[in-house]
């Protein structure tokens, strides 16, 4: 028998959407909370941590934070201060930079002189193929630009990425890469783009560090789910792992990253070069311009995509028809929860920025505070 006081809520994972719920649940409804990760460490795919020459590196691939919601933001500025960052890529291909996303400057640079907003308008308009609504991602670019800058910067890139063809993969996998005709060319469009001051472990310490949360990590939910005493679960985990995957496993996307140390300030002229159409790796990441770190050496890594399989890295869901229904088959028996909330990127099946997966963590507590 476990005579232990139960927990008012057992939280699995120390990402964004188990640490911020957590946190509100601790402060504000004034309930007892027990977060678990499996990790040894807290912050989800968010953390970073310095290597062994002192470079700040985000352990799962890079965390460009952006966000249009004030509310996030203003949430978040409670646990940490920020550091303003205009996230800058370049593309290289056919042995040059080129700017990215395409903007007016990589127009100019396609031309070979200088131009306007209104040609480069003009110019798109005859090269763009007139699909009205596109379905998938091949379509959804060249509705946009046309062939030839689809093949260029898209197609290799997105086939490498996914192993899959562009035209076999939702429209949002590339239409969320913005297209422009002025001479804006940061990666992201949101208002406010910025990185934690300190780095994002700093971020999550100070959220979680509160009387009425207990952290425990290297911790499997399989191991203590019948030995800890709790009140209601909130599962951030994978929703098929969740459920034995008795419906079969959910496709995922890996990553393997490579890291290489150089005695030089920098290695590159950005933060992320892509590589659509060379090597086998998708990008090249400097983090060291965006964190501002001030040093003699840089790390870079090399990014590789992987297949998913047991033991690996669960990093994207990938977004086709049928693993969007074989998802639907695990969110309806989990609708038949009652005390169970799956909340995050995990438990959703959905590629969620971090400042979503708060706003949902967020809204979820609203829910959540009087139970
Ligand atoms: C390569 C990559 C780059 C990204 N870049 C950006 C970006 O630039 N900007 C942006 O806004 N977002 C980015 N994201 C998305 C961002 O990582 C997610 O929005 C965020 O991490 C989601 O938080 P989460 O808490 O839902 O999940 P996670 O951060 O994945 O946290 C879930 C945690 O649950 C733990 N867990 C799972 N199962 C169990 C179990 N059975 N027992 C115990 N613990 C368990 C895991 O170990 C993990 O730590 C990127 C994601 C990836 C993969």
């Amino acid at each position: 028998m476990n005579n232990q006081k139960p927990y008012d809520w057992l939280i699995v994972g120390a990402g964004f959407a188990g640490a911020v719920l957590a946190e509100r649940l601790a402060e504000e409804a004034h309930r007892r909370v027990l977060v678990i990760d499996r990790r040894n460490h807290i912050g989800g795919n968010s953390h970073d941590a310095e290597d062994n020459h002192g470079v700040l590196l985000h352990s799962y691939g890079p965390h460009y934070f952006r966000t249009n919601r004030q509310e996030v933001f203003d949430y978040l500025s409670r646990f940490t201060q920020w550091r303003p960052v205009e996230y800058k890529i370049l593309s290289w291909t056919d042995g040059r930079y080129w700017q990215f996303p395409i903007n007016l400057n990589t127009f100019e640079q396609i031309i070979g002189r200088p131009s306007s907003s209104e040609e480069m308008t003009e110019t798109l308009a005859k090269w763009r193929v007139p699909i009205d609504n596109p379905k998938n991602s091949e379509e959804i670019i060249v509705s946009q630009v046309g062939w030839k800058l689809y093949e260029k910067f898209f197609k290799n890139y997105t086939q490498k990425q996914w192993k899959r063809a562009p035209k076999d993969l939702d429209a949002s996998v590339c239409g969320r890469i913005p297209i422009r005709t002025n001479r804006d060319d940061r990666y992201l469009s949101e208002r406010i783009q910025a990185i934690p001051a300190e780095g994002y472990t700093r971020l999550f310490e100070r959220l979680l560090n509160h009387p009425r949360i207990t952290v425990r990590l290297g911790c499997d939910f399989k191991e203590i789910r019948d030995s800890v005493p709790y009140r209601r679960l909130a599962y951030t985990g994978m929703i098929d792992e969740y459920y034995d995957f008795c419906y079969g496993p959910l496709p995922y996307r890996s990553l393997r990253f490579e890291r290489e140390t150089l005695e030089q300030e920098f290695y590159q002229p950005a933060m992320q070069v892509n590589y659509p159409n060379d090597h086998d790796f998708t990008r090249i990441v400097e983090i060291k311009h965006a964190t501002g770190q001030q040093l003699p050496v840089t790390t870079i890594v090399r990014e590789y995509p992987a297949d998913y399989g047991p033991g690996g890295e669960a990093y994207y869901p990938i977004p086709t028809t049928a693993s969007h229904s074989l998802y639907e088959q695990y969110a309806q028996r989990a609708q038949s929860e009652a005390n169970v909330s799956f909340i995050g990127r995990l438990a959703t099946y959905r590629y969620y920025n971090m400042d979503e997966v708060v706003k949902s963590s967020l809204d979820e507590f609203q829910r959540l505070k009087t139970l």
